[in-house]
């Protein structure tokens, strides 16, 4: 079957790609024909060392393919290095798949501000230097897609990992925030939060989770979120073994006080505040909120 979500003339920077999930997304873009910049600093799973060995494998199988690439091995850190590379090497820049990462799990009361810097750095940081890098460029061609990758560790908390959740929900902040900015330059910037067998989930997976969560079964919906024809913008959706659903934020109809009130008053009516069965919405902006509440305080005006 002809492939028909194709990606020539376009540009699409990987990072991380030199391994689990960032391998098998620059693969597939460039058995589509995108040029693909395959970034990765080849660092340990807890973001020591360096080697430049994984991106120049990759680059030579997506050559030996037929395909366009060339390997970079800055760190994301440095993400405006890889952004002068991809236009140095193909004079534009599509599509930005914000992968890379390192893990340094370990309890909040162990944790040293080291192991918080270097996950915030590499994860968050790195995307919005790497996304900065590029506006310009995206914006100037009225194009872009930019997929951020988050995790439920981000979504719902875990233990052992407060680096890292918060490094995650904060790039689904990042994207919220970037769809908003990009969409009248048809740049657009979706989360992805996916479960997948890599080196990253070898002591956490089962081997039958580890056969059924392969990255191959994450790439579809990635390959879609970085094509033209998806119009997505600031979503976030939770990916694994041929499983795509979508998240948003629910809100309660909640309670209000008219007038003084007291944290009595807050327990007294604390169930009904937090009680979701009743006339629920699904906020999406800023301006959600104060609708909201001038809604409340609109209806419990005195009537003339
Ligand atoms: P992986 O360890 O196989 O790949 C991460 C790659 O990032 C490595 O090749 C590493 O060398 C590279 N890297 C690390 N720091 C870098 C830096 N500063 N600059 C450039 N490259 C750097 O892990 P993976 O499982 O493929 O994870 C990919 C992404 O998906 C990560 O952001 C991870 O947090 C996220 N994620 C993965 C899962 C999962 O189940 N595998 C779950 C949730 C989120």
């Amino acid at each position: 079957m002809a492939l028909k979500l194709r990606f020539d003339n376009r540009v699409a920077i990987v990072t991380g790609a030199g391994g689990g999930l960032g391998r098998a997304y620059a693969l597939e873009l460039a058995k589509r024909g995108a040029k693909v910049v395959v970034n990765d600093l080849g660092v340990s799973r807890t973001g020591e060392g360096a080697s430049s060995k994984a991106a120049d494998l990759l680059v030579e199988e997506i050559k030996s393919n037929g395909g366009v690439a060339i390997p970079n091995y800055d760190s994301v850190e440095q993400g405006h290095k890889i952004i002068e590379a991809a236009i140095k090497a193909f004079g534009r820049i599509d599509i930005i798949i914000n992968n890379a990462g390192i893990l340094r799990d370990v309890s909040v009361q162990k944790m040293t501000e080291k192991d918080w810097d270097m996950v915030i750095a590499v994860h968050l940081k790195g995307a919005f230097i790497l996304v900065k890098a590029a506006w310009k460029y995206m914006r100037e061609q009225k194009y872009g897609r930019i997929i951020n990758t988050s995790s439920s560790s981000g979504l719902y908390g875990n233990f052992g990992q407060a680096n890292y959740s918060t490094a995650k929900l904060g790039l689904h902040g990042l994207t919220q925030t970037l769809a908003k900015e990009g969409d009248k330059y048809n740049i657009k910037c979706n989360t992805i939060a996916p479960s997948a067998a890599s080196r990253m989930t070898q002591d956490i997976f089962t081997p039958d989770l580890h056969e059924l969560l392969v990255p191959e079964k994450v790439v579809p919906l990635v390959t879609y979120l970085a094509h033209e024809n998806c119009n997505e913008n600031g979503g976030l959706y939770e990916v694994a073994g041929g499983y795509i659903g979508k998240l948003r934020w629910q809100r309660s109809q909640g309670v209000f006080y008219p007038g003084t009130f007291t944290a009595e008053d807050v327990k007294a009516k604390w169930n009904e505040a937090g009680n979701f069965d009743g006339n629920n919405d699904y906020p999406s902006a800023l301006t959600d909120t104060l609708q909201k509440v001038m809604k409340f305080i609109e209806i419990s005006k005195p009537k003339l």
